[in-house]
């Protein structure tokens, strides 16, 4: 059970969090832990699970509930995404992104028709929808890296290209993708893309180091045809939008990052009390122990990142810097986390069948997902006007 990520919590939660935080919890215990292990073995995206999870309220936690969302904080969405991540990266990275890059551009700058007609299905996560920036001309300098263009005919988008690496794009509850795309003079422009419409390719599931079960395609674009009001909010505003979605984006990772870390703490101190060598247990050793105190302290650190990035989110108050900060922490504590559980646990540990090897899989691409370490501290270092 959670019982340190209960203790990291304790006092700083109103009581609606921590009991939404707790019911999370028991589900990634008592459903996501034993199920996850086969998904992971197989590379196969964990559908019912991710049903479930629809039906707990999780992929609407943070929408209005007019549109079939729970009416939930930021920080509860990122409550529940630390919880699912601690059991299961594959699983917390779906959420992630089926809220914060699929749902919340939509909630966020959807007209409400686009809101109306897409929220509730995504909300009770009967639907997925992606988001799709990177190309492969390049992820960090989207302006530079895009060449997917749409151009207008009539009262409709001609919508030619490719996109890299899109997470969600192509499960059996995919319906849409949210793309950017160069369109009149140049300028940025998001449009939905129901993944039905004629033109629009999916390829196979990349073959990825970690995050088996996640979802990651690479999609084209081939004279797709969708109708003008598919833009999202006004044409020229995709660069605002996704900046907008990023920032909220990396408060999330950070959270699933803290789950990882957290994860790599919980199986440690069990492994390093259980497990015994020259007559006594691991964890006896300072040697080890220390180690798991120095995870301890990454995770608490970790988390209070994220928390402080949400909290000025949710008053209102300037959370990019914050934000990049937790987002590049996190994720490179979190690499070292699972690189010394793995060490902890020895020839185990470099297995998947342990969830520490797995970890050592999954925490790499944390540094690189929605912007990567150094585009954080290109990021930072901007804020501080160098
Ligand atoms: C599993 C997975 C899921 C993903 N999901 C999505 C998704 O759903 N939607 C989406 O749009 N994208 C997604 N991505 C793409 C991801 O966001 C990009 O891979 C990431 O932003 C980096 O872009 P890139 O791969 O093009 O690397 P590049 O931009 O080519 O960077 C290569 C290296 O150069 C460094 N670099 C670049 N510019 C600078 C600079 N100015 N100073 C210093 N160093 C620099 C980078 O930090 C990096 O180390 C996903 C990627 C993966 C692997």
């Amino acid at each position: 059970m959670a019982t340190s990520a209960a203790s990291g919590a304790a006092g700083e939660l109103s009581e609606e969090q921590e009991a939404f935080r707790r019911v999370v919890a028991a589900f990634a215990d008592e459903v996501v832990a034993p199920a996850v292990d086969g998904y992971v073995a197989e590379g196969r995206f964990p559908v019912e699970l991710v049903r479930q999870m629809g039906e707990l309220g999780l992929f609407g936690l943070p929408f209005p509930e007019e549109y079939g969302g729970l009416g939930g904080d930021y920080l509860t969405f990122c409550l529940a995404i630390e919880e699912i991540g601690r059991v299961d990266q594959s699983l917390g990275i779906t959420l992630e992104a089926g809220v914060g890059l699929g749902a919340a551009p939509i909630a966020e700058f959807g007209t409400d028709a686009q809101r109306q007609r897409y929220l509730p299905r995504l909300c009770r996560g009967e639907a997925l929808a992606g988001f799709g920036l990177t190309e492969a001309g390049g992820g960090s300098d989207v302006m530079g890296g895009t060449r997917t263009r749409a151009v207008r005919d009539g009262d409709e988008w001609v919508i030619d290209g490719s996109k890299q690496f899109i997470t969600n794009s192509g499960t059996e509850l995919t319906e849409l993708v949210t793309v950017t795309a160069l369109t009149g003079g140049g300028e940025l422009t998001a449009i939905i893309v129901p993944t039905d419409t004629p033109g629009f390719g999916v390829s196979p599931p990349y073959r990825k180091v970690g995050w088996h079960a996640s979802d990651t395609r690479e999609l084209t674009f081939d004279g797709v045809r969708v109708p003008v009001e598919n833009t999202l909010g006004e044409v020229g505003q995709g660069l605002r939008q996704f900046l907008k979605t990023l920032d909220d984006g990396r408060i999330a990772i950070s959270a699933l990052a803290v789950g990882l870390i957290q994860g790599c703490v919980d199986e440690c101190v069990r492994y390093a009390k259980e497990r015994e060598a020259f007559g006594r247990p691991i964890g006896a050793n300072q040697a080890i122990a220390f180690k798991i105190a120095d995870l301890e302290v990454a995770a608490q650190t970790a988390r209070q990142m994220y928390r402080y990035a949400c909290r000025r989110k949710q008053a209102g108050l300037p959370y990019k810097r914050e934000a990049s900060i937790a987002k590049l922490y996190s994720s490179e504590a979190a690499v070292t986390a699972a690189r010394e559980a793995t060490q902890i646990f020895g020839g185990m540990g470099f297995t998947t069948e342990t969830r520490v090897g797995r970890f050592y899989q999954d925490a790499k691409i944390l540094e690189i997902g929605e912007g990567t370490s150094e585009v954080q501290r290109l990021l930072i270092g901007r804020d501080l006007g160098l």
